[in-house]
């Protein structure tokens, strides 16, 4: 007899088990695909309004479950209630946002160069959609692919991370209970690697939504290759804040914590570098370091909590190695860099850490850290700051803090960043396209722009009209 496997979800804030997920065997993941690739043309087919109507049903019920999702989303995946809380908010503003967009999908008639014909142009779903997510944030990473594409009229099917599936397990029942049909949505479980190859060798998926690490993001890209598919690549970063000389430094502090120490530093846009001018170097980091100290480190279910623990051990020993290697190469710690963790029981908390004087050869000047640990240089002129900005191979997230808008529009000319915040640390909205360049990605989602990936032009010449 075939033993069925299982993810055993865990707490990461304690290490229990707080359930378990059948793994999909290769021929469930097969049989999804052919229901949701068979169901595509009656969903494809539904007119707008009536589309739009389901979605907003979607987000309704989303918010009617708030505090119990919220509490699912904390308890596997570690983050604090009061962000968990926000990203169901943030998860359903993009399906109320494509609820509206479903009903813009226009085409255009373009004048054409003889009386006898006539040129249409319009819009047509691309086909059915698969999409991996991670963990970090497991509702809005999932709506803001599901929405567009469902508004777009394409029939979707998503494989959620494995320390996270119950988050995207309840979401997709909520969208069955809003009326969308079953097979027009659905979710899979299992390791990456193994569904992520179901979902590249299928023909009858045409499009391949991702959001994730860079290397697993080329990996897709080139197993789509070989179908066709279409790619939208969410993928690392390493975002940089630069603090200008004539910055307001209380607003710079507050937003640096609130850009850096976000679901214990693990957002893909959150700050990783901090560049601050030398003559305010040392106000800033005095004034960090009084903040950062206040933050309150512990179970994310615990009202007062504003920290969290990172995800696993693989993580938490990216980030303690990030932080040694600073300090052998020379970095001052400011506060923090204390841990504490059971690697039996599986939990690992890193308390918010500020390093200062960190060398550019140091490691997480170079990589993202995905952890609360925010290194500190000083620079000394704008063209200076925005080399050490720009170098590196991701272009997600960057940030700039000045009041001087000759400076700000110089910097935000300068940075090779998709998405960019002056005098802001919390950029992301259901309304603004949001993605990277370089290795960061490919696409956006969100905005006006989130829902383009999602169709196909079709273009029609009409001839012997007269
Ligand atoms: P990851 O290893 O790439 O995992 C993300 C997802 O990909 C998970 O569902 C994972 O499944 C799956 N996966 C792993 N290997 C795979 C493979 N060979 N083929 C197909 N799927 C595979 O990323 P992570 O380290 O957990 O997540 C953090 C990364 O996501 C960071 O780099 C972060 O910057 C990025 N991120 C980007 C954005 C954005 O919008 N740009 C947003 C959030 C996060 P299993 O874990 O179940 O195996």
């Amino acid at each position: 007899m075939i033993k069925t496997r299982q993810i055993d979800v865990k707490n990461p804030a304690t290490g229990e088990v707080i359930e378990s997920v059948k793994v999909d065997s290769k021929e469930d993941i097969e049989s999804a695909i052919l229901k949701g690739h068979s169901a595509l043309k009656a969903w494809s087919s539904i007119h707008a309004h009536e589309k739009a109507r389901l979605l907003k049903k979607w987000s309704e019920i989303i918010h009617n479950n708030k505090s119990d999702l919220a509490r699912i989303m904390t308890l596997e995946s570690g983050k604090p209630i009061s962000e968990s809380l926000g990203e169901v908010d943030y998860a359903a503003s993009y399906i109320d946002w494509y609820a509206e967009e479903t009903k813009r999908l226009y085409g255009r008639t373009i004048p054409a160069n003889s009386e006898n014909k006539k040129i249409v142009i319009s819009k047509k779903p691309v086909g059915m959609v698969a999409a991996i997510t991670p963990w970090n944030f497991p509702a809005a990473m999932m709506t803001r692919k599901a929405a567009p594409a469902l508004a777009a009229g394409c029939t979707f099917i998503v494989k959620p991370a494995e320390e996270t599936p119950l988050t995207t397990i309840k979401l997709i029942d909520f969208a069955h209970e809003a009326g969308i049909p079953e097979d027009v949505v659905q979710c899979v479980n299992g390791p990456g690697k193994e569904v992520g190859e179901v979902f590249t060798d299928s023909k009858l998926i045409r499009k391949i939504t991702f959001t994730g690490s860079t290397p697993v993001g080329k990996q897709l890209i080139k197993n789509s290759a070989d179908t066709m598919k279409h790619v939208s690549m969410e993928l690392g970063g390493h975002a940089p804040i630069i603090v200008a000389e004539d910055a307001d430094i209380d607003l710079a502090v507050d937003q640096t914590i609130a850009s850096k120490f976000r679901n214990a530093g693990q957002t893909c846009i959150c700050a990783n570098r901090l560049l601050v001018h030398e003559s305010i170097l040392e106000e800033f980091s005095n004034k960090l370091k009084t903040k950062v100290e206040q933050l309150k480190v512990g179970n994310g279910l615990d009202d007062d909590t504003q920290v969290g623990p990172v995800i696993n051990e693989k993580g938490f020993n990216k980030i303690i190695s990030q932080i040694n290697d600073a300090v052998d190469k020379g970095a001052e710690v400011v506060c923090g860099s204390n841990t504490h963790s059971d690697t039996e029981k599986e939990y690992f908390f890193v308390h918010p850490t500020v390093l200062k004087y960190v060398s550019r050869e140091s490691s997480i000047m170079q990589e993202e850290t995905f952890g609360p640990v925010i290194p500190i240089t000083s620079f000394q002129d704008l063209d200076e700051a925005l080399e050490i900005a720009n170098s590196t191979p991701f272009g997600l997230a960057a940030y700039f803090f000045t009041n001087d808008y000759r400076t700000g529009n110089y910097i935000h000319d300068n940075l090779e960043f998709g998405i960019i915040g002056w005098n802001d640390g919390a950029p992301s909205a259901a309304h603004a396209p949001f993605g990277g360049m370089k290795e960061s990605g490919l696409g956006r989602e969100g905005g006006v722009e989130g829902i383009e990936p999602y169709l196909e032009t079709k273009y029609l010449s009409i001839g012997n009209l007269s």
